[in-house]
């Protein structure tokens, strides 16, 4: 199954024919703000701008500053734009996946960039296949792109409820007409975005980190069942859904988004840190050092530091040119992978008792290697702790956690899993815990790879291919 885990950028500028009020031009601007969202995705990256009339867009495989150089900023004019960067996932890396999606429809040229994942793309792609309609790609992405394209209502915006109405699963949309820029979250919210504001622009982007570096203010999150339009008559909003409950993805904050953005109200960092203060109250051990497993794993070893009083050192380090473990497609390379990207600091860990701090444990390869690798650094004994809970479900919705058969803790008991990564303990943060570290009501998260409670019902037949299917 093609999965989108992606980032989402767009601007409207209020005055075409100056740069003055962005920070650097319009294209440019969406350039820096998928910079800062590179986290959520290094597979392709791509910008459509719009000039009123015209769309053009230039996308291709690999990091935001390999596929984009002056040249190609400078041939994307308008005063509108929007930018994607995709999470690579076995099987996808094509450029036909690439985002943007440009599209020609009755009511014009449009765009569309895409975080989440449907889980009834299947079905709609069938329908528009039935209906004559072929597709260039496999995303989920083009499939929306093309339910609006077939609307048969008369205006864009009708067009846009109409097909989110038949859309299931998680979505944060930044979609560009010839002259508007549309931000949309899914009913549940379950991937973020919000809105940002500069002297004479706005700006939509799935993390505030991105804001953060165009210095653009923070207006407010883009709420769940939202629609916003941004046209020359400045920024408006209708919901089109509002029945659900919110439920943003727990895993923004234990892993996927920036430390520094602001989500829902709650800083990513002090999410995590407070993850690792409640982890140490929950398992504590006796040892010499606490260290993290980098980068995602910093703050909560250092609130899990803060909270046992043992010291906080570094005893990994990584190689920040390698991309995220996930990304690479096969178990093999995956298992090379941890090596690539880290190496212990001997003389750090010699001798010692030490406390590793991780996120998360997925396949239980990642902690297995680590584990393996600080002692054969030295270190008299390895304490594992988790700040989260087992990972026991499969996500449908655009995070790329697995299969269940692939889920260790689906699969084996904590002291199994201990076993395995060849851990002298091992401590999972309480569920519980989870939810007051990220302070906000339990209601309004996702948590159903922790405990099954899936906001948007999968379908059986979805659900047994997760469960027995790599
Ligand atoms: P694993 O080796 O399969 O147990 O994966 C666990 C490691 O992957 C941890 O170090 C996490 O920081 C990281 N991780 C957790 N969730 C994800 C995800 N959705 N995508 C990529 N990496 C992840
Ligand atoms: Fe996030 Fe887990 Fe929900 Fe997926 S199932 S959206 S990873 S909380």
């Amino acid at each position: 199954m093609l999965r989108e885990d992606c980032g989402v950028f767009g601007v409207y500028n209020f005055q075409p024919d100056s740069a003055a009020c962005l920070p650097a031009g319009r294209a440019k601007s969406v350039y820096y703000g998928l910079f800062a969202l590179q986290h959520r995705g290094q597979e392709s990256a791509g910008i459509a701008a719009s000039d009123g009339q015209h769309v053009s867009c230039h996308k291709n495989m690999g990091l935001v500053n390999q596929v984009f150089d002056e040249a190609a900023l400078a041939r994307l004019k308008g005063h509108i734009a929007i930018g994607h960067v995709r999470y690579s996932t076995t099987g996808s890396s094509v450029i036909e996946n690439a985002q943007p999606i440009v599209i020609d429809t009755r009511y014009g040229t449009i765009a569309l960039a895409h975080n989440g994942n449907l889980i009834n793309a299947a079905i709609l792609r069938q329908d528009l296949k039935d209906k004559g309609i072929s597709f260039v790609g496999a995303s989920d992405s083009e499939v929306i792109a093309s339910m609006i394209a077939t609307s048969k209502k008369e205006d864009f915006e009708e067009a846009l409820v109409d097909t989110l109405k038949h859309c299931k699963g998680a979505y944060s949309l930044a979609i560009m007409t010839r002259d508007k820029l549309i931000a949309v979250r899914d009913p549940h919210g379950i991937r973020p975005l919000c809105i940002g504001k500069l002297d004479k622009a706005y700006v939509i982007s799935s993390e505030t980190c991105a804001l953060d570096i165009l210095g653009a203010q923070f207006v407010r999150d883009v709420a769940n069942g939202e629609i916003v339009v941004v046209d020359k008559d400045g920024l408006r909003s209708r919901t089109w859904q509002m029945d659900e409950r919110e439920a943003i993805c727990v895993f923004e904050y234990v892993y996927f988004a920036r430390p520094d953005s602001v989500l829902n109200g709650r800083n990513v960092y002090e999410a995590r840190f407070h993850m690792g203060k409640y982890l140490a109250k929950e398992h504590p051990v006796e040892a010499d050092m606490v260290m993290a497993v980098p980068e995602s794993g910093v703050p909560a070893a250092m609130g899990y530091s803060a909270e046992s009083k043992i010291p906080y050192e570094e005893g990994l380090i990584k190689n920040r040119y390698v991309g995220r473990t996930f990304i690479q497609p096969s178990q093999e390379i995956r298992d090379l992978g941890v090596r690539l990207k880290l190496n212990p600091i001997r003389d750090a860990v010699r001798g010692k008792k030490v406390v590793i701090v991780d996120d998360s444990i997925i396949r239980g390869t990642t902690s297995r290697q680590i584990v393996r690798l600080i002692r054969e650094a030295g270190a008299r004994e390895v304490h594992m702790r988790v700040s989260s809970p087992p990972n026991l479900n499969p996500c449908f919705y655009g995070i790329d956690t697995a299969t269940k058969a692939e889920l260790i803790a689906a699969n084996l008991s904590v002291e199994g899993i201990r076993k395995y990564i060849e851990a002298d303990s091992l401590g999972y943060l309480s569920l519980k815990n989870l939810i007051k570290s990220v302070s906000l009501p339990a209601k309004n998260l996702c948590l159903a790879c922790l405990n099954g409670e899936y906001p948007v019902r999968i379908p059986e037949r979805m659900q047994s291919l997760k469960l027995f299917f790599s």
